[in-house]
């Protein structure tokens, strides 16, 4: 084979005097490479593949569903057949749809005192992971409970107890838990980070994380509409859910896998007190 030359001759080319940058190629939304998540809940009305559908349609790359009605106890079988599970994942793998977040039953209490409620909530939230697991979900967001009568410490000893009651004995595989902060209407557990830290650091061990509702913790009193409100709050977030002898939540790193984006109609549940309507109270400077 000839030596290539190493020097090569080039001809003066008046092309060559002048060349504009050329325009820059548009970039895509930064929520098509993952980058940004923008995710919706969708219905899973008709079949579970349908809430992919609509997801798809929108064009977001996550997505939270209910993986029953969040308002029903499930009668009979709370179980979804193989062949359905395996279609749903088959689906979300081809539509390349990103994060998958299941929202636990409204009616399950995790801190109920009362016996046949407590049990009951197991035994749903034990479903929960169950059908999570099987639609291959990534997280499963459970509100902490109401108290009642009980004090705040032993209603959290009682949800630790519940969560831990439900997940024995099941293989999570990738699905992680998340504790909802509430904005503490009643006696709903979970409208202070430090609860929300306590209950974390009370399942300890189990793949367990936080999913913050930003209008929640408006509700509770964070003042997180102010920039210095804001920086006040995220360090609480970070204080409240590092704690604990082994460390397992670092500072901004696991303490929170999901924050909703909760700007205009109170969520399930939330009080509504310090609203000012349906336009939300955060603005949209909050985005
Ligand atoms: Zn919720």
């Amino acid at each position: 084979m000839p030596e290539q030359p190493i020097v090569q001759a080039t001809e003066f080319d008046p092309e060559d005097e002048y060349r504009p940058e050329p325009e820059p190629e548009p970039q895509p939304p930064s929520w098509m490479n993952g980058s940004t998540r923008i995710g919706i809940h969708t219905p899973i009305a008709g079949s579970y593949v349908n809430a992919l559908e609509a997801a798809r349609k929108l064009g977001c790359n996550a997505l939270q569903i209910f993986s029953a009605s969040p308002r029903m106890w499930q009668g009979g079988s709370a179980r979804i057949p193989e062949v359905d599970a395996q279609a749903f994942r088959a689906r979300r793998e081809e539509l390349r749809l990103g994060p998958l977040v299941i929202h636990a039953n409204y009616l399950i209490n995790l801190a109920a005192s009362q016996p046949m409620l407590r049990t009951r909530s197991i035994q749903a939230f034990h479903d929960e992971i169950v059908r999570g697991v099987a639609l291959g979900a990534d997280f499963l967001v459970v509100h902490p409970g109401a108290r009642g009568e009980a004090t705040s410490e032993q209603a959290i000893a009682t949800i630790v107890e519940s969560v831990k009651q439900a997940a024995k004995r099941v293989p999570v595989g990738g699905l992680r838990i998340l504790i909802e902060n509430t904005a503490g209407m009643g006696t709903a557990v979970g409208a202070r980070l430090e609860e929300i830290g306590d209950i974390l650091a009370g399942l300890r061990g189990l793949p367990i994380g936080a999913c913050l509702d930003t209008a929640h913790l408006f509700a509770a009193g964070y003042d997180i509409k102010s920039e210095d409100g804001l920086a006040s709050t995220i360090g609480q977030i970070d204080g409240t859910m590092s704690r604990g002898p082994a460390r397992t939540y670092r500072q901004g790193q696991d303490w929170s896998r999901g924050v909703r984006a909760n700007f205009t109609a109170p969520a399930i549940g939330c009080s509504s007190a310090g609203r000012t309507g349906g336009a939300g109270v955060l603005g949209r400077d909050a985005d």
